[in-house]
């Protein structure tokens, strides 16, 4: 594939020359010796530290974008980052102007303010997508809804939208209040660059969720990480050569819209010197862009009935993927297959596969931009998206379904993720 535009010219040489030795392919290529350094900094994650930030996110319930739980969990990452020494913490403004809870009383707020706007009445609710899950074609082939192919046995998805199938009271009350559409705020902290502060890679996670629950795997999980990964780089005695970026997204639930917030903003002032001659650049170039949703739950294939199994399965792995069709491809291959190599080196208990249908987070934004991956507990489209993991978006998706074999895939994308970030950006210790 070739580059067209400055911004792309200079991404894709900055890699070439990051991955020296890497085939597009994916075929075995030499890899860099084991680094001492690398494997100090990746034992600084441990369980116990993973397990205690997500109970800190617990706290806040589902999170839901809107409300004053999602504003609080925002300030308190954000105090989190600054006691980790990443003290340099920004914020996005942006406004969404949707409703995730829609009822009568909402639809009775919506309709007054829209009359106060001389804009006619909302159209009563949408009863969703329509028709059947899946359909077959003459062949046997079966197809979703978006035409991707699905085999084996599914089971149900979708998001629980009713706040009493939450049986745990104390929670039901924290994710009581509904989203009011207007202004929101999204956080990030900077981990500067001592060589290189014009670069950076982006590691990321979104902080709101929703379904009357905890949002702990989706996506406590990623969130947690990304705070790891911030207090690791964040210690006293480390540098990195180019930068890395920390940023916790909001409103990844209802369609990207604080990464796409941040790209609009944000896009066109990479690189730049601000003020000239200061050194400082208030956004480096995006080397890489790095998102983590849903981390922890690999359970398998439903079984015909449709139910999953309740513990991890054996071959449970950490799912990097890139996105086949977007302008990056071939860079953003380049960059998977690297973390599937960091991971054989450096991640302790599961291995990394590496597939091309990164969808439906928030890597999605920045994947025509420069090279961007996800990873994540199971592929998004053919194993997510059919069911198999029964959390999602559910009452349920709290801290006491999860179990240590869980906590540890989701360390392990922290190992991984850590581990190539420490590479890529140059990181030493003193
Ligand atoms: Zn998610």
């Amino acid at each position: 594939m070739r580059l067209t535009f400055p911004i792309a010219v200079a991404c894709g040489f900055l890699l070439a020359a990051t991955y020296a030795g890497a085939q597009t392919t994916g075929a075995a290529t030499a890899s860099p010796p084991i680094s001492d350094s690398i494997r100090t900094l990746v034992g600084r994650l441990n369980l116990e530290s993973y397990k205690a930030t997500l109970r800190g996110l617990q706290r806040f319930g589902d999170r839901r974008q809107g409300t004053s739980r999602n504003r609080a969990a925002v300030d308190w990452i954000e105090a989190q980052l600054k006691s980790y020494g990443c003290t340099n913490t920004e914020r996005i403004t942006y406004q969404f102007l949707g409703r995730q809870v829609q009822n009568d009383s909402t639809r009775r707020v919506d309709s007054l303010a829209r009359a106060a706007q001389g804009l006619p009445p909302l159209p009563s609710r949408g009863t969703g997508p329509t028709g059947p899950r899946f359909t077959t074609d003459a062949n046997g082939v079966r197809y979703d809804r978006q035409g991707n192919i699905i085999k084996g046995n599914v089971g149900p998805t979708g998001v629980n939208m009713n706040p009493l199938l939450q049986p745990d009271t104390a929670l039901r009350r924290i994710d009581m209040e509904p989203d009011t559409p207007g202004e929101r705020q999204e956080v990030y902290c900077t981990k500067i660059g001592t060589g290189h502060p014009n670069e950076m890679y982006i590691v990321s996670g979104h902080m709101d969720g929703h379904g009357y629950g905890a949002a702990l795997n989706d996506d406590g999980s990623g969130t947690a990480l990304v705070m790891e990964l911030a207090r690791v780089f964040n210690s006293p005695d480390v540098t990195t050569d180019r930068s890395i970026r920390f940023i916790l997204w909001n409103n990844e639930e209802t369609g990207l819209n604080g990464a796409r917030a941040y790209v609009a903003q944000r896009a066109s002032l990479q690189g730049i010197e601000n003020p000239k001659g200061s050194g400082k650049y208030p956004e480096p170039k995006w080397l890489g862009m790095i998102q983590h949703d849903m981390m922890m739950w690999d359970h398998g294939m439903p079984e015909p009935d449709g139910k999953v199994s309740p513990v991890q399965r054996r071959e449970a792995d950490v799912n990097i993927e890139f996105a086949g069709t977007s302008k990056f491809a071939d860079e953003a291959q380049k960059l998977a297959w690297f973390f599937r190599r960091s991971n054989d080196r450096y991640a302790t208990d599961y291995p990394a596969a590496v597939g091309d249908r990164m969808s439906n987070t928030d890597s999605d934004p920045f994947k025509d931009l420069c090279p961007a991956i996800s990873l994540r507990e199971n592929e998004r489209l053919a194993q997510t998206g059919t069911g198999w993991n029964p959390t999602w978006h559910q009452p349920i998706d709290v801290y006491s379904t999860f179990s240590d074999p869980d906590f540890r895939l989701g360390l392990n994308a922290a190992q991984t993720t850590l581990s190539a970030v420490a590479q890529l950006a140059g990181a030493r210790l003193r």
